[in-house]
């Protein structure tokens, strides 16, 4: 299998640590609001890369931790807590917050298919991990304490910037208007390990440290979570592109300073999904929403359809134009789907051969546009039966979770129940000799490219 990895800018072989094993890690979602669409586009790819992984045969075991204290309003550790002011705003306790976008985010993920990783951990249980990390970041000289904070140092490491391959001083997130320049770093680039009381009085959530009672930084959760969790040794680190860097540079850095050793071997990154003239922004709050699209009547699994139409590393331009021929394409593959007859038995041959072809794709750094490719070729195919059809495409679906082979569409498709209704209309238009009327009903739908046949058991359809 071949990936590209951030950290060497190239796409390279995927091996992992120990062989048929995966540890995965992803940074899970800052629930201080709603995900966008363009954070679920990066969870969508992530969930395809596990259940490439998992298709492929190998072992998989991912974590996710769940932002609920210390992500500011600016990357540059300056700003206030996005959840205090979520919560403040809403006259809801911190905790109250993160419930409640915890459980929106899961929800959305539930609509589009995406599975939830074996091991979720919300930032505010994992306090006495970032302790021990800091602890021992500051015994060996990584770390300083200044003003009541712990920064980090990034001068102690010669390849900070290895993952971004930046030059530095492209690099330094930039000051924003009114916020002052922390005095207290040592250098522009330092982040902040630990906050304490003398920094934000408002802080609702603080714990009691070695340095002081406070709280801890944005990057420090990710460390901790997946050391904890999945060990010293990660595999496979997956975000949006807006992490690599302060991020996860920032998360390279303390990890391996404190583990004295190389710590993430691949490094996946998700383009963004962009609105025509600006980047989707969930602090700036003009955001798409799967509720969005389900209040304007979309089926969430025709945006999931139209991003495996594009390679998870470029960008995707939304237009509801876009997700329209995505949405149409969508439930005309469905409706193919649904005319296979359940026929014959599974040929065994042509099933390997397509299904060997479908892990190529995939396994060409997740080319989930190709592997859709082989899903209409199967369905093309003359040669192939009924039944090897049914088999690909619920295997295929293991990895795509399109529904592509389900019950649940007759009762989730408005389109079938207004073809249906269309059909026994002409029945009854035919009953009463009104030929005219019934053609017409053939005609609009042969329209919308489905042809009727008649047959002795009725009239089916089929999508030309
Ligand atoms: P957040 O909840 O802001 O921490 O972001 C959750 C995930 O969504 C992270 O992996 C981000 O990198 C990713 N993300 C943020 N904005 C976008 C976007 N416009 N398109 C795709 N992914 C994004
Ligand atoms: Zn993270």
């Amino acid at each position: 299998m071949r990936l590209y990895n951030t950290l060497t800018h190239r796409v390279e072989e995927f091996l992992t640590n120990v062989p048929e094993t995966v540890k995965m890690y992803t940074c899970g979602p800052t629930v201080y609001h709603y995900a966008h669409i363009g954070n679920l586009r990066s969870y969508i790819c992530e969930d395809v890369l596990e259940k490439t992984l998992k298709y492929v045969g190998y072992y998989v075991t991912r974590a996710m931790n769940i932002t609920d204290v210390g992500h500011l309003t600016s990357d540059s550790d300056s700003g206030t807590d996005k959840m205090v002011d979520s919560a403040v705003k809403e006259n809801k306790s911190v905790l109250d917050i993160a419930k409640f976008y915890t459980d929106a985010f899961f929800n959305d993920c539930e609509k589009l298919n995406i599975k939830k990783p074996a091991i979720i951990s919300p930032a505010t249980e994992n306090i006495d991990m970032y302790i021990k990390i800091i602890t021992k970041l500051l015994e060996d000289g990584f770390a300083y304490q200044a003003g009541g904070n712990v920064y980090f140092d990034i001068s102690k490491l010669d390849d900070y910037y290895k993952l971004t391959n930046h030059k530095i001083d492209e690099m330094v997130v930039g000051v924003r208007e009114g916020v002052e320049e922390d005095k207290e770093k040592r250098n522009q680039g330092d982040f902040v390990l630990w906050f304490t009381k003398s920094k934000f009085q408002d802080q609702e959530l603080k714990w009691d440290s070695p340095f002081g009672v406070g709280y801890p930084g944005w990057h420090i959760e990710c460390s901790g979570i997946s050391i904890k969790y999945l060990g010293e040794y990660l595999d496979i680190h997956c975000g949006g592109v807006d992490n690599i860097f302060p991020h996860h540079t920032n998360e390279i850095a303390q990890s391996e300073s404190y583990l004295g050793h190389k710590w993430c071997n691949y490094w996946f990154h998700v383009e963004h999904l962009n609105l025509k003239d600006s980047k989707m922004s969930k602090s700036k709050g003009d955001i798409i929403t799967i509720s969005t699209l389900i209040e304007k009547g979309y089926n969430p699994l025709a945006y999931r359809y139209m991003v495996l139409n594009s390679h998870y590393r470029k960008i995707l331009e939304f237009t509801y134009e876009a997700l329209d021929q995505n949405e149409k394409a969508y439930d005309k593959l469905i409706n193919r789907v649904k005319m296979i007859p359940e026929d014959g038995e599974l040929m065994e041959a042509a099933f390997n051969d397509y299904k060997e072809k479908f892990m190529n794709s995939l396994k060409d750094d997740i080319n989930t546009a190709n592997a859709i490719t082989v899903v209409y070729d199967v369905l093309k195919d003359d040669s192939l039966n009924g039944k090897t059809k049914t088999e690909l495409l619920r295997s295929f679906d293991k990895v795509l979770s399109l529904d592509l082979v389900t019950e649940k569409h007759d009762v989730i498709h408005p389109q079938d129940e207004e073809i249906k209704k269309l059909i026994e209309q002409r029945a009854e238009y035919k009953k009463n000799h009104m030929f005219q009327e019934a053609d017409g009903i053939r005609n609009e739908l042969a329209e919308k490219g489905i042809e009727l046949i008649d047959t002795r058991e009725g009239t089916i359809y089929k999508i030309k």
